[in-house]
C-alpha cells in the first residue's frame, strides 16, 4: 500500500475514527460546504423535521464519513453505515430500510456502487417513506407497500457523474468536496497532534501539510509515521527534522509526490522524450496496471500541473522536467 494513497487502508480504520471532528464547528476547511449543511441542518432542527437527503461527493480521504457522521451527531440522532457494494439485491436494502426508526440517518457510502434494483428501491424510498416488498414468485407474486418513518439519507460518492439522474434528483443537497489548503491542513494536524499527544512544532506541521496532497487522511497518515521516527530516532516531537526524514524514508518528496508518481514522470521525460505517450504504454513502462497508473498517480500529477492529458496522449509540462531535475527541452514542451 502506498503511503500517499487517499483510500483508506486496514491499519488506519481505528485512528481515524479517533481522529474524526465530531461536530460541524470542528471540522476545519471546506467552508462553503460547511456552511452550507449547517444551514439546512439547522433550518430542519427548528422545524422538528428530517432534513433533505444528503449527497456529498468528491476524492476519498476528504471527510465525507466524517461529515455524515456529524450530521447525525447535529441531529441528534443514530446512524446507520452501510455502502453500495455491500447492497447487492434490493432486498437487503428493503430489509435496511425497513429497520430504520424515524429520524436516524442512513449513510450510504460509495453510493453509485448500487445495484439498478436497489437504486431504484431506494429513490422511491427517499421521495415517499415506502418500500415495496415483494412477496412470493412468478405470476402470482405481489408487491405489499410497507410504510416508513421519515428518514435521512447521507449519501457519498467519488464520482457523482456516475449516478442516475433520478436517484441524484432526490438529494434535496448536494455538496463537493474539493482538496484542503495547506492552511486547513495544519489545522487539522495540530488537532490530530494533540489528540495522539505528540509535541509537534508548527515548521513540522506545516511540512507534513505541505505534502499530503491536499487530502486530511494521508496527512494523518504521515503524521503517524513522523511520530514514529521522532520517537525512535529524534527528541520524540514532530519538528522539521523529523518530518524531512522520515517523509524521506517513505519516499514522500517535497511536493508530495512518492516513488509511483516519480516513476511516471521519469518514464514520460527519459523514455518517451515528453510525451505524448499513451496511458498504457506509460503503465507498461512502469511496471504497473493501466487503472493504478491512471486513478492512484495520474489525477494528483495532473493537478500540480506535471502532466497533462492531450487527445494524442500523455505530455510532460515544464514543471516535470524541472522536478526532476532535467533540462526542459527546447521549443517543445507545454
Ligand atoms: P472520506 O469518507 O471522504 O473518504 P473520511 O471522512 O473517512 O473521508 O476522512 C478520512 C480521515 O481524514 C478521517 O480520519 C478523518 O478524521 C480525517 N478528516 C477528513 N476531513 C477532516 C477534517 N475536515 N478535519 C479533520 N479531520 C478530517
Amino acid at each position: 500500500a502506498r503511503i500517499v494513497d487517499a483510500a483508506a487502508g486496514e491499519d488506519d480504520a481505528a485512528v481515524e475514527a479517533a481522529l474524526r471532528p465530531r461536530r460541524l464547528a470542528d471540522f476545519p476547511g471546506q467552508t462553503k460546504v460547511r456552511e452550507q449543511l449547517g444551514l439546512v441542518l439547522e433550518a430542519a432542527r427548528r422545524r422538528g423535521a428530517a432534513p433533505d437527503h444528503v449527497l456529498l461527493s468528491g476524492p476519498p480521504g476528504l471527510g465525507k464519513t466524517t461529515l455524515a457522521m456529524i450530521v447525525a451527531a447535529e441531529l441528534e440522532q443514530p446512524i446507520r453505515v452501510t455502502s453500495g457494494p455491500a447492497i447487492q439485491h434490493a432486498g437487503d436494502l428493503a430489509s435496511v430500510l425497513s429497520s430504520l426508526a424515524e429520524g436516524e440517518v442512513l449513510f450510504l457510502d460509495e453510493i453509485h456502487r448500487m445495484s439498478r434494483a436497489a437504486e431504484e428501491m431506494l429513490y422511491l424510498a427517499m421521495e415517499d417513506f415506502r418500500v415495496d416488498v415483494v412477496v412470493g414468485k412468478g405470476p402470482g407474486a405481489t408487491a405489499i407497500p410497507l410504510e416508513l418513518p421519515p428518514f435521512t439519507v447521507v449519501g457519498a460518492t467519488t464520482r457523482a457523474g456516475l449516478l442516475p439522474a433520478p436517484l441524484r434528483d432526490r438529494f434535496g443537497f448536494t455538496g463537493h468536496l474539493d482538496f484542503y489548503e495547506d492552511a486547513d491542513l495544519e489545522v487539522i494536524l495540530a488537532r490530530s497532534a494533540r489528540l495522539l499527544q505528540v509535541p509537534a512544532h508548527e515548521e513540522g506541521i506545516a511540512e507534513i501539510a505541505r505534502r499530503s496532497r491536499g487530502t486530511p487522511r494521508i496527512a494523518n497518515r504521515l503524521l503517524r509515521r513522523v511520530r514514529d521516527w521522532a520517537e525512535v530516532h529524534g527528541a520524540g516531537r514532530v519538528d522539521l527534522d523529523a518530518a524531512g526524514r522520515a517523509l524521506a524514508l517513505f519516499d514522500v518528496d517535497e511536493v508530495g509526490l512518492d516513488r509511483l508518481d516519480r516513476a511516471v514522470l521519469d518514464a514520460l521525460c527519459r523514455r518517451f522524450a515528453g510525451g505524448p505517450v499513451g496511458l498504457s504504454t506509460l503503465a507498461v513502462a512502469v511496471g504497473e496496471e493501466t487503472e493504478t497508473v491512471e486513478t492512484v498517480a495520474e489525477p494528483y500529477l495532473v493537478r500540480q500541473g506535471y502532466v497533462s492529458r492531450t487527445p494524442r496522449g500523455r505530455v510532460a509540462t515544464t514543471a516535470a522536467w524541472e522536478h526532476l531535475g532535467l533540462a526542459v527541452p527546447e521549443g517543445g514542451q507545454p
